[in-house]
């Protein structure tokens, strides 16, 4: 009987100490679920703050602290490499490491120096102790234990991060190194974000200064030139004057060498007089301060106008000057004087570059056209909107224009052929004008060749006149652009 009764006693103690050893193993898998659990809050929360986008000091700070804070230490920190001297400077540092922030560690004798130099973590209980010699400030400052991972970027060691402990802290793992390592490789993408980030903001502002730079260098030419301009006109204007009242004859007869001198004389007087004009408006629509003066136009009028002021252009030539606008009213809200001025250049380069038998023809057609929308800010991409519009050209059977010239026929003092140019005595600035003003409009200018054939100048006009922000249209009377 005694037995049974001591069978059962140790098979009662028996149950006893296993559901002992089964609470226990629960403890510690509970303990062990909820410092993962924390370790997975801390990740979170570094990786929210290595993502917050700051600048580099900001993300380094960012990546000491988390080094310090993951292992639990008493400080953490992060070393980096200079790329080209290869010097280890402590970038960012918390806790009893804070005072080494800027300060250079030797690559013999230092535990980061020997991380980077070996690409190995190392794992060091007591730093005094430790038989690579470290020559550590750390001893003094008290921290015993420490933990250093390398950093890697694209398969280079760039630097170190790591953390300390004070002799009272436990002992640094494997757990730990595990755990810098994954830091580690968050945060050299962090530190790479960072720098792109601050190499972007530099430049942005390196280009909003020599935008400003740019601006006042283009608002300082403009001036010059418009004082420049006047103080030329008032002068050669009275040249001309002179030279015209002398031609006429109404200072006494001219002899024919005189006359002869007194012609080119006055041809090239003109010349000049239209250079320092096409100049002073270049740099009044450089400046901004060229002001429309917008009203519904009659394009007919207009067309028929400049063809009427063209004939005088067409002596001493054999060309025909012929015009084809569409049959109804033709009417477009825009500055006349200046759209006068674009189609009068247009119809001058024609005749200038159109030999003898050739033929000039104007053509006006109403359709529907997408048109730019000016844009609300610099960044904006330019769009566009199909309204009413207007396509005047002018073409001719000249000898047309190369395709590698195109590109070059919008631009300042740009003489495609300069032999043809010199001849018929341009100056380079029509074209430059015509796009200023149409773009002013809002409007679109362009041209097409075929070499040997002759070239077509149009313009596409807008029935209602500029597009404002907003969507407003100008009205007549509104004035200004
Ligand atoms: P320019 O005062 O020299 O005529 P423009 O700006 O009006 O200046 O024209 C620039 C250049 O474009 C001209 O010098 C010429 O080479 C070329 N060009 C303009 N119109 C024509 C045309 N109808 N045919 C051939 N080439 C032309």
């Amino acid at each position: 009987m005694a037995w049974v009764i001591a069978i059962a006693a140790a098979l009662l103690l028996a149950g006893v100490w296993i559901e002992h050893r089964r609470a226990r193993r629960l403890a510690e898998s509970i303990a062990a679920v909820r410092r993962h659990a924390a370790e997975i809050e801390r990740f979170r929360a570094i990786t929210q703050s290595l993502l917050a986008g700051q600048e580099l000091t900001g993300t380094l700070q960012a990546v000491a602290t988390a080094a310090g804070d993951l292992v639990v230490a008493d400080s953490g920190y992060i070393t980096l490499c200079d790329p080209d001297t290869g010097a280890l400077t402590v970038a960012a540092a918390t806790g009893s490491t804070g005072a080494w922030v800027g300060k250079q560690i030797p690559r013999d004798g230092s535990v980061a120096g020997w991380v980077t130099s070996h690409g190995q973590p190392a794992l060091i209980h007591d730093l005094s102790q430790d038989t690579r010699g470290f020559r550590e400030a750390n001893v003094q400052t008290g921290l015993k234990r420490e933990v250093v991972v390398p950093l890697r970027s694209h398969g280079e060691i760039i630097g170190a991060i790591g953390a300390n402990r004070t002799a009272d802290m436990p002992t640094f793992g494997h757990h730990d190194v595990a755990l810098l390592e994954r830091l580690g490789d968050m945060a050299v993408l962090a530190i790479e974000n960072a720098q792109a980030l601050d190499h972007s903001r530099r430049a942005r502002a390196g280009l909003a200064a020599k935008n400003a730079e740019l601006e006042e260098a283009l608002r300082t030419k403009s001036e010059f030139l418009r004082n420049m301009s006047h103080e030329l006109r008032t002068p050669l204007n009275s040249i001309i004057g002179f030279s015209e009242l002398l031609q006429s004859g109404s200072a006494g007869e001219l002899n024919e060498g005189q006359r002869e001198f007194l012609t080119p004389a006055i041809r090239n007087s003109r010349h000049l007089l239209q250079l320092i004009n096409d100049l002073l408006d270049l740099a009044k629509v450089d400046a901004g301060r060229m002001e429309l003066q917008l009203a519904p136009a009659n394009m007919r009028a207009l067309i028929e106008g400049v063809l009427e002021d063209s004939r005088g252009l067409l002596a001493g030539h054999q060309l025909q000057l012929a015009h084809e606008i569409t049959t109804g009213p033709v009417t477009v809200v825009c500055d006349d004087v200046r759209i006068r001025q674009v189609l009068f250049n247009f119809v001058s380069n024609a005749v200038k570059f159109t030999p003898d038998g050739g033929e000039i023809t104007v053509r006006a057609t109403r359709t529907a056209a997408p048109l730019p929308v000016p844009a609300q800010r610099a960044s904006d991409t330019a769009r566009l909107k199909t309204r009413p519009a207007v396509w005047i050209a002018v073409s001719d059977t000249g000898p047309g224009i190369r395709p590698e010239d195109m590109p070059r026929l919008f631009q300042e003092f740009s003489q495609v052929d300069s032999s043809t140019s010199r001849k018929s005595g341009g100056t380079g600035l029509g074209l430059v004008l015509c796009r200023r003003f149409v773009e002013l409009h809002g409007w679109t200018i362009g041209a097409e060749s075929v070499p040997g054939h002759g070239s077509t100048f149009w313009m596409l006009l807008p029935e209602d006149g500029p597009l404002r922000l907003g969507d407003a249209y100008a009205r007549a009377g509104e004035g200004g652009s």
